[in-house]
């Protein structure tokens, strides 16, 4: 595999990165200094960057149905619950895809390939993503327009949205209300919503790319197959 690759997919950094690295004299292979950007690894290669040995893992990827209450973070300083609590027993060294806020349920990846990790993520891969959120207020066409044409959220529009009205509560003044992203803005769900007066009470991902939650009560979670990775990149 090309070195830059095998660093990405070791987590160590995107492939533009660590061609930065090699060009830069802190990648060695064998303990030798690694200049060609084209050098392709081979088993039985040791590969170190600034001195630290890179150890690379069959990558593996799963599907996470979070929990509110949880945060999507490797660590927490004040030591609160992470997804990393549910993967104790895993043996590779996995963080998430993105972000769920804590107080959002629902579809999270997770994966120890980094450069999987950043493709996802990146604005360019508009990954479609379907959150249902339960409202304050009474949604209707009028109110949700607004979110298929793209609202200014921190001074910047959102791409057009999809939006289905799930449930509307009279009564109570509530509404429940599935919306289809292709971006992943912090907090971009809630802040759509707010744009248009109508404050997430409660949030959840339930569709990311191909996959959805099927099978997966809150706090399960299982291994995508090569086709289901196949499939999202
Ligand atoms: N949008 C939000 O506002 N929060 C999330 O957790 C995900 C998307």
């Amino acid at each position: 595999m090309r070195i830059n690759k095998y660093l990405a997919h070791a987590g160590v950094a995107s492939r533009r990165k660590a061609e930065d690295l090699i060009k830069a004299g802190d990648v060695t292979v064998n303990g030798e200094v690694m200049t060609d950007l084209a050098y392709q690894v081979k088993s039985g290669d040791t590969v170190e960057v600034k001195q630290t040995q890179i150890y690379k893992e069959e990558p593996v990827y799963y599907i996470l149905n979070k929990p509110r209450g949880v945060i999507s973070s490797v660590s927490d300083e004040k030591d609160r619950k992470t997804v990393m609590d549910f993967f104790r027993h895993i043996p590779e060294r996995i963080y998430p895809v993105g972000r769920l806020d804590w107080d959002t349920s629902g579809l999270i990846l997770m994966t120890n390939d980094g450069e999987f990790a950043n493709l996802m993520t990146h604005p360019r891969h508009e990954i479609e993503k379907v959150y249902i959120a339960k409202v304050e207020g009474q949604a209707n066409k009028e109110n949700l327009r607004p979110l298929t044409q793209g609202v200014k959220i921190d001074g910047r529009k959102t791409k057009p949205a999809v939006y289905q009205i799930i449930k509307q509560d009279i009564s109570t003044k509530k509404s429940v209300v599935q919306l289809t992203i292709h971006e992943g803005r912090n907090h971009q769900v809630k802040k759509m919503f707010e744009a248009v007066g109508l404050p997430v009470q409660k949030l959840s991902r339930v569709q990311y790319g191909t996959l959805d939650l099927t099978g997966l009560q809150p706090g399960e979670f299982r291994r995508l197959s090569k086709k289901e990775v196949s499939q999202l990149v």
